[in-house]
């Protein structure tokens, strides 16, 4: 049972060949077998998702149907859920019960969804690699040896351990493509103000978005229609009607133009990973794509931009966490200076810190012109090279990482080394645009990604592509030894 894909669980709902109450049994119970050796979950919420899966089936048997209705899903541990805890991945906000539920989750809850729990992450979805979380690092189903990804890297390694179908991520400079790659799964960040903002934590308000993860792009499709469109509650969310995502599944890829950009293939990219992006390519031409090269010429300055731009932001949201009106409060303070040092210093892990530092410098008096408003323009020219490019290519088609997962503590002692596996996954959130990352193959037994970017709104023709991919290919179906 724990086999199944989101769209297989629709169909046996739909056929009544078990019930969401059955089904959830079942995946609870391989949660509590199984998490263990991952660490996937923060908490599980087990009382809601047996109410929520027999609400469900009552609604199919009055008739409703949908396809999210009784299917199991879990959210990253920084949307907000009401009465439940939501603590981000950190001591800050470790006794911290949401007084509400974020707009994706109500969303989900209202399409029929059953939520089994809250998934780890980095702290504050600051990381790349799943160890920066307070309630300790995940491991990676492949290996588990080996870090899953992050900052959404709970989402991931639930989902590829077939622990349940699907899950909510977000992604700041990469969060929900690059666990994916690295647990091989496929996971979209969407246009940016597609899906809203309001209940999720924020991390880097105008990089931030919600998307799904899922084994196949057709769940991704299931999710993300229930994740999407407008909300009068954030004031970036867009209001453009929301297509049929599944619908989008059935284009042909004649003709379909994908670009290639050149800078992709430089020296830090695994020659294995870069064979395997290129088999990719060969699979796309033989459904008709056509390949064009192209170059994104500014795309060396993206990570110094994003790591200006990300940490500044930060600065500014993680100020609201002063132990004084929610999350943690230090022991006897004896002034409030004392009570906001100390809350602070004890209440955020030390990658939290580091982003607050370098923020909180780049945007000060004497610094603001030479950091954040020059990574402000380079962020203009990372975008004006993705509109020329889409003048020319439909899709634009690269890695989604350097490497495959790395060993656990390996890249500790060096935040910067961590900071460049972002390199193929930022520019997208630098430039609002939509990507999605898709199971492409393996090294060394590890999965490895391939990236697809689009223009904006253009989530229906990712989803397609990497469909029409998964028909043809069988890198999604491989399960990890042992789950
Ligand atoms: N690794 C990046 C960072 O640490 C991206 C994280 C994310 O997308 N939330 O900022």
């Amino acid at each position: 049972m724990h086999q199944m894909t989101l769209a297989e669980i629709a169909r046996g709902l739909a056929d009544k060949k078990f019930s969401s109450e059955e089904l959830t049994k079942v995946l609870l119970a391989r949660i509590s077998q199984l998490d263990p050796q991952l660490n996937s979950f923060i908490s599980l919420t087990e009382e809601l998702a047996l109410e929520q899966a027999k609400a469900a089936d009552a609604r199919r048997a009055s008739g409703e149907s949908g396809a999210l209705l009784g299917a199991p899903i879990a959210h990253k541990d920084l949307f907000c859920t009401q009465g439940i805890r939501t603590s981000c991945g950190s001591k800050m906000l470790d006794n911290f019960k949401a007084p509400y539920d974020a707009t994706v989750v109500a969303k989900l809850a209202a399409a029929g969804a059953v939520t089994l729990g809250k998934t780890n992450m980095d702290e504050f979805a600051m990381g790349s690699a799943n160890e920066s979380s307070y309630y300790g690092a995940v491991k990676n189903p492949w290996n588990l040896e080996h870090v899953p990804g992050g900052s959404s890297g709970g989402s991931a390694a639930a989902v590829a351990a077939r622990l349940l179908p699907a899950a909510t991520g977000t992604d700041t400079g990469g969060s929900i493509r690059q666990p994916a790659a690295l647990t091989n799964l496929t996971g979209l960040k969407p246009t940016y103000g597609r899906v809203s903002r309001w209940g999720m934590i924020a991390y880097a308000s105008s990089l931030d978005q919600g998307g799904p993860m899922a084994r196949t792009a057709e769940d991704c499709a299931i999710l993300l229609q229930g994740m999407a469109g407008f909300d009068p509650n954030d004031s970036t969310s867009i209001d453009e009607p929301v297509p049929d995502y599944s619908a989008s599944l059935t284009g042909s890829l004649q003709g379909l133009r994908i670009g290639v950009p050149k800078e992709y293939f430089s020296a830090g990219l695994d020659p294995r990973i870069a064979d395997l992006v290129m088999a990719s390519v060969e699979e796309l031409k033989k459904l008709g794509a056509v390949i064009k090269e192209i170059s994104l010429p500014n795309m060396q300055h993206a990570i110094p931009a994003y790591y200006v731009i990300a940490p500044a932001e930060a600065s500014s949201n993680l100020s609201r966490f002063d132990g004084v009106r929610f999350g943690y409060r230090c022991e006897n303070p004896v002034n409030l200076i004392d009570l906001y040092k100390r809350s602070r210093g004890e209440g955020f892990g030390p990658e939290v810190q580091r982003r607050i530092m370098v923020g909180a410098y780049a945007l000060s008096a004497g610094y603001y012109d030479a950091y954040y408003l020059k990574a402000q323009k380079i962020r203009r020219l990372i975008k004006n090279d993705f509109m020329a490019a889409f003048n020319e290519v439909d899709i634009i088609l690269g890695p989604t990482t350097p490497n495959p997962a790395w060993k656990l503590g390996a890249k500790n002692s060096d935040p910067v080394a961590a900071y460049l596996e972002d390199v193929y996954t930022i520019t997208a959130n630098l430039a609002g645009l939509p990507g999605l990352s898709m199971p492409a193959g393996f090294v060394d037994g590890l999965p490895v990604g391939v990236q697809l970017l689009a223009p904006y709104f253009q989530e229906g023709r990712l989803l397609n592509v990497a469909h029409q991919y998964q028909l043809n290919t069988d890198w999604h179906t491989r399960t990890p030894t042992g789950f």
